[in-house]
């Protein structure tokens, strides 16, 4: 007689609960049946549905990290103001769903009196999408969440209003390969020299074939140095993305002066009018400046301006520039051409990521 199967142990469900249980029931309720939306006012949008039903969606700005005494003072308003109903977007921003469309001003007004700042739809600039490393990760060479911060505080009124050509979506990181910002603006880290190495401690700290494995473009190698075993590096190879520093602190990348901040235009991930697009360097050697992150602030500025006065109704950044051609864009945006900017690494083969190849 066969031997009885052990009953198989169920899996364990601990990723993110279903989504429909927060909806607000006329989402619920109305669920992939609308009719055609609107946008009454900056900040504000309006859903009809099939069955007639309305809702009224009014976005505001948050942090990315909520301390408990504010989250609990939006979701008061929600109470009070709205149906008791929320979700945060991807861009850390909180949207309320009211179906009495007199709820809506009074809800606005209720957000704006506690201090958060209505907007980031349609045309406007969104809410910076950012990493937030400082608090949680292993690598970050800059505060993203701070860099944020002083930028949002600059483009308030682009958030608020809508005012630019279309929808611009900013991105930052805190470090230059991993969850790293793609978008219409990306300030991204951008490392400038190769890993320092403390060989005191790579045999005690670092898994040394798993480092050698990390490097893109096959710069490391084991050594051995003072007679304990260690890494070298191959600076002519090294691109400096700072990939190594995760599984083996003791090759230092981040330093205040050469950890800087890099620009890049034109990333789109929608293919709603145009093709989906990569983002290309157009500004670098930033100083990681903090807290105010004033030379950055000033070229993203920069661009926007450029941005608003030249491109038609509807043009992306990326469509925008593809339109004018990016000689023009760097004659309008005032940014210097440069070495830089001129894609010339040997080892690229075509050019990185070109290829389907899975790397790491
Ligand atoms: S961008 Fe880099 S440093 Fe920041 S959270 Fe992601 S992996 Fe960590
Ligand atoms: S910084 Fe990047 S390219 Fe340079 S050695 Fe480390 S992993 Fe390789």
């Amino acid at each position: 007689m066969a031997e009885q199967k052990a009953a198989l142990r169920p899996p364990i469900e601990s990723g993110c609960p279903d989504g429909f249980q927060y909806m607000h029931p006329a989402m619920r309720k109305n669920y992939g049946q609308w009719k055609f939306h609107e946008h009454p006012r900056p900040g504000v949008l309006r859903h009809v549905a099939h069955s007639g039903d309305e809702i009224w969606t009014v976005k505001a700005g948050t942090q990315r990290i909520l301390d408990s005494y504010t989250l609990r003072k939006l979701t008061s308003i929600g109470d009070e103001f709205a149906d008791g109903f929320v979700r945060f977007t991807l861009r850390s921003n909180i949207e309320y769903m009211v179906t009495d469309q007199a709820k809506v001003e009074p809800l606005i007004k209720a957000l704006e009196d506690a201090g958060f700042v209505v907007g980031g739809t349609a045309n406007s600039v969104a809410m910076i999408s950012h990493t937030q490393g400082w608090l949680h990760c292993d690598i970050p060479g800059t505060d993203a969440s701070g860099v944020v911060k002083a930028m949002m505080d600059e483009l308030i009124d682009e958030f608020k209003n809508c005012n630019m050509p279309n929808r611009v979506h900013l991105t930052t990181s805190c470090c230059q390969i991993n969850c790293g910002g793609q978008g219409d603006i990306a300030i991204n880290v951008q490392h400038t020299k190769p890993p320092k190495i403390n060989h005191d401690l790579v045999s005690n700290v670092c898994e040394r074939p798993s480092v050698v494995a990390r490097c893109p473009v096959a710069a490391i190698r084991p050594a051995q140095v003072n007679g304990k075993p260690s890494l070298e590096v191959d600076e002519k190879k090294c691109i400096c993305c700072g990939a190594c520093f995760p599984p083996c602190p003791p090759m230092q990348i981040n330093d205040p002066i050469h950890t800087q901040l890099a620009i890049w235009v034109g990333g789109n991930h929608s293919n709603a009018r145009s093709k989906p697009t990569f983002q290309k360097l157009v500004a670098a050697g930033i100083p990681n400046n903090p807290p105010r992150w004033p030379e950055a602030t000033a070229i993203v500025k920069q661009i926007l301006k450029a941005y608003k006065e030249g491109a038609k109704d509807w043009e992306r950044i990326n469509d925008w520039i593809d339109r004018i051609g990016w000689p023009r864009f760097f004659e309008v945006t005032g940014l210097p051409f440069t070495k830089y900017h001129i894609d010339n690494w040997r080892g690229a083969r075509n050019s990185l990521n070109a290829s389907t190849h899975i790397r790491f």
